[in-house]
């Protein structure tokens, strides 16, 4: 089978909103740090018999629109009807779910078109397990974003995905944290029929779920099958997917506006006058012209809310340099992080740690060599890199008469090396360089070995 077969892939994205109160009534939104079920439940968001929505919440309102103008869409502006979505599920007690027409069509993310952006209502929680269900989060207010099935590749899903988790972050209006976002796909390969993988749970997941489904796929096919129209679902553990359902279509849903509710409409002034965030790409600018960062390090720090952050307020607090600041998060931080395929959310750094491994750096108290390994033990333990500086001794040997006996040493030890940097090869002079090192365990003053390891060649 072709390698360059044709795929196309579509995200369906869910994000909880940060709000006070829920979409239709004035229970709190909190569930993800609430411990007891059915805490912040009223008989509107319970779908008791009877109850009334209360008018729609204005905040999740202006933030859905927010997000349509950063994702360049059209906004609409009158009669978007909130309609009732039909399912039968125990998370669903009203039997429905109220969803609104397009508020925002026609935008782009990355070169990905954005279809539509809808603002609805989440569903409870039913643990299938236990078989009980908590409406804590039923009726908090979600943003859905549908794309053009315009990515190929699970890795375009993957870079679109972190940019617009990224880009929702800058508007500081998401739920963000882990496991909150939800995202559905659909991925279609030339000659089959849609399918559909639900329960995805963070752009790691995606990435997998993709990968997994178009080589299924694409063997099924191989082996003369036919992939039909289906709803699967993907586990997190085992890294599969399984088929659920045939496919729902729009008409099972029985779509009706809700009769609750009027038809939204926006005061001319009402779109333009939302103050629209700092975006990536302006943060960047800033950030380069604020503290004369590199343009390919302020880049890099920007396509991560946190990274950047985390840079400001290492600058905020006047105690380390932009120039190290910025070389050290980009060069090592980020990829102590990207070795173990976690956020920096996920690690125990934070601008204190950073901070202090950063000045006993710059003050020469540690050598880089050892400043990169405190790193790689720090990222997961949360030590202050200071203590263990103090503890384990590992600060910086300068003093050059403990230096010149080793620096002799590794001399009479390589003679081999020194006749070779005798005979005019410099690689020879790194060789005796690192050995001094290693035998140092990185702590010696690379200057003042490399002025004894020159005298002494002389
Ligand atoms: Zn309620």
């Amino acid at each position: 089978m072709s390698e360059n077969i044709n795929v196309k892939i579509g995200l369906e994205i869910h994000v909880p909103l940060r709000t006070e109160q829920k979409l239709f009534c004035s229970c709190r939104t909190n569930y993800y740090e609430t411990e007891e079920p059915n805490l912040n439940t009223c008989p509107v968001c319970t779908g008791m018999p009877g109850s009334k929505p209360f008018p729609l919440n204005g905040y999740a309102l202006e933030t859905v629109v927010m997000i349509a103008r950063l994702l360049e869409c059209k906004v609409i502006d009158e009669n978007i009807f909130v309609k009732r979505k039909h399912y039968n599920y125990p998370d669903l007690p009203s039997g429905y779910q109220r969803t609104s027409e397009p508020i925002g069509k026609e935008g782009i993310l990355n070169g990905v078109k954005i279809w539509e952006v809808h603002l609805e209502e989440d569903p409870g929680r039913y643990d299938l397990d236990s078989g009980r269900v908590d409406y804590n989060r039923s009726g908090v207010p979600l943003i859905e974003i549908v794309t053009a099935p315009d990515m190929k590749s699970a890795e375009d899903a993957r870079n679109f995905l972190k940019e617009l988790v990224n880009l929702l972050k800058y508007t500081e209006r998401i739920v963000d944290v882990g496991g909150v976002m939800r995202a559905d796909v659909n991925i279609s390969i030339e000659g089959g029929a849609k399918v559909e993988i639900k329960n995805i749970n963070s752009v790691r997941g995606a990435f997998k779920a993709i990968g997994f489904e178009v080589i299924r796929q694409k063997g099924l096919m191989q082996r003369g099958g036919t992939v039909k129209q289906e709803t699967r679902g993907f586990n997190e553990k085992s890294l599969i997917t399984t088929s659920m359902r045939v496919k729902e279509t729009a008409d099972d849903y029985r779509y009706i506006p809700d009769p609750d509710i009027p038809p939204l409409q926006f005061e001319s002034d009402f779109v333009a006058g939302i103050k629209l965030p700092e975006t990536p790409q302006t943060r960047k600018k800033r950030i380069m012209e604020s503290y004369g960062v590199r343009e390919d390090y302020a880049q890099v720090m920007v396509r991560d809310k946190d990274i950047a952050d985390l840079f400001e307020k290492l600058m905020n607090s006047k105690k380390v340099k932009a120039e190290t600041a910025s070389m050290w998060i980009c060069r090592e931080v980020l990829r102590q992080l990207n070795y173990r395929g976690i956020e920096y959310n996920e690690c125990k750094l934070n601008e204190k740690i950073v901070s202090e491994l950063l000045q006993l750096v710059e003050s020469n108290a540690i050598t880089e060599a050892v400043g990169k390994k405190l790193l790689e033990r720090i990222i997961d333990s949360g030590e202050s890199p200071k203590a263990l500086v103090e503890k384990e001794k590992l600060g910086t040997v300068s003093e050059a008469g403990q230096l010149a006996e080793i620096v002799e040493f590794t001399i009479k030890e390589n003679q081999q090396a020194v006749v070779d940097y005798k005979a005019g090869k410099p690689e020879a002079l790194n060789y005796l360089m690192g050995s001094v090192m290693k035998k140092m365990k990185g702590r010696a003053d690379y200057n003042v070995v490399m002025k004894l390891m020159k005298e002494k060649l002389k």
